[in-house]
């Protein structure tokens, strides 16, 4: 099989241009044209000698994803994008339009295999890991579609797309190296944020690693006490909420910055005033190293939860706040182009299969 050049991490490009009897500075020319300029053929890259690119053209594979299809809210602006790999699976990318700037949400799996109760990605069980290549593609590919002018930049990621991040996690450490490096994509690593299932051992590994780009980290919490985790999140059976929260307490992190903590809201069965207080229990200790993200569940058809009524929402958010717990309600976006993940690319399967 062809190798994707973007597979490689900087270190990685410049073994393979020396191997290859070229200059070292060849691989910081590659990369400028891969993501600072987001060439879309070798034929652009224009400093490289002919030699050199046709020797790329023949023996690298360009493009490991192709656009599917694509949908727009009509509410907020958000853009569900589907792509198709090589294999002929499917993945999904959303972009998401905030007040002041761009995030892009991207997947890291083909499926997951943690099997959380509210989730649609979880449904057919895990089917592949992204490669590198196939999850750095949906930031360039995206950037590309959007045009360069500044007020289309995307300048946030988050790894909260299908799959569990930390499952796939040389790839995903990689493209985390590709996104931050200065002479690759060069985003700020604290727009960037890693959104985890609570897999303890990865998320103890990610901090002790040092060649893990400083990022931030997102778990999903999903619940107040470890019965209703386990409940609803399998993966807690093994690590549990006492477990998980020990270790989120220990971790290093950079000064001003916080771990998000990520709660769907679940009618009638984590919604609660009681679960709201026992949320503010779980977390008085050390407040300010949490912010918490509450998400009103978003219903997919054959869904077995509902979304709680708004007004219970903001109830709860109330009693966060009111204990001095840093809270924020992220209504779904795009909820009319089915933005709950996994949803586009299982209408697509059912589609195609058809
Ligand atoms: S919520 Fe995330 S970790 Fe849980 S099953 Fe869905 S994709 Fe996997």
């Amino acid at each position: 099989m062809k190798v994707n050049l973007k597979n490689f991490n900087l270190k990685e490009l410049e073994n393979f241009v020396v191997e290859k009897g070229w200059q070292k500075f060849r691989a910081k020319q590659i990369a400028k044209w891969l993501y600072k300029k987001k060439a879309s053929s070798y034929d652009e890259m224009t400093d490289l000698s002919k030699d050199i690119r046709n020797y790329l053209k023949e023996n690298t594979e360009f493009n490991a994803l192709e656009l599917v299809m694509y949908q727009q809210s009509k509410i907020d602006g958000s853009i569900k994008f589907l792509w198709k790999l090589k294999d002929g699976n499917t993945i999904e990318t959303v972009l998401i339009n905030e007040k002041n700037h761009k995030t892009l949400c991207v997947s890291t799996q083909v499926g997951c295999a943690v099997g959380c109760k509210f989730c649609f990605t979880t449904k057919d069980g895990l089917i592949r890991n992204l490669e590198t290549a196939e999850i750095v593609e949906q930031y360039i590919n995206v950037q590309r579609f959007l045009g360069d002018e500044e007020e289309n930049r995307i300048s946030n990621i988050v790894y909260m797309g299908m799959g569990e991040p930390l499952a796939n996690y040389e790839n995903v450490k990689k493209s985390v190296q590709i996104f931050t490096h200065p002479d690759m994509v060069g985003l700020s690593h604290r727009k960037i944020t890693i959104s985890s299932s609570g897999i303890l051992h990865q998320i103890k590994r990610m901090y002790e690693d040092k060649e893990f780009p400083e990022v931030k980290l997102a778990v999903s919490l999903n619940a107040s006490n470890q019965d209703q985790r386990a409940f609803l999140m399998p993966i807690s059976q093994t690590n549990t909420l006492q477990d998980l929260m020990d270790l989120l307490r220990s971790i290093p992190l950079k000064p001003g910055w916080r771990i998000t903590l990520e709660y769907v809201l679940i009618k009638g069965v984590n919604d609660s005033e009681q679960d709201a207080k026992r949320l503010v229990n779980l977390l008085k200790k050390d407040k300010h190293r949490f912010k918490v993200n509450l998400i009103p569940f978003n219903p997919y058809p054959s869904a077995e939860f509902e979304r709680p009524e708004e007004e219970r929402v903001l109830k709860f958010e109330k009693i966060l706040w009111d204990n001095n717990i840093a809270t924020f309600i992220r209504w779904s976006k795009g909820r009319d182009i089915d933005a709950a993940c996994g949803q586009l690319r299982k209408k697509a399967v059912d589609l195609i299969n058809v």
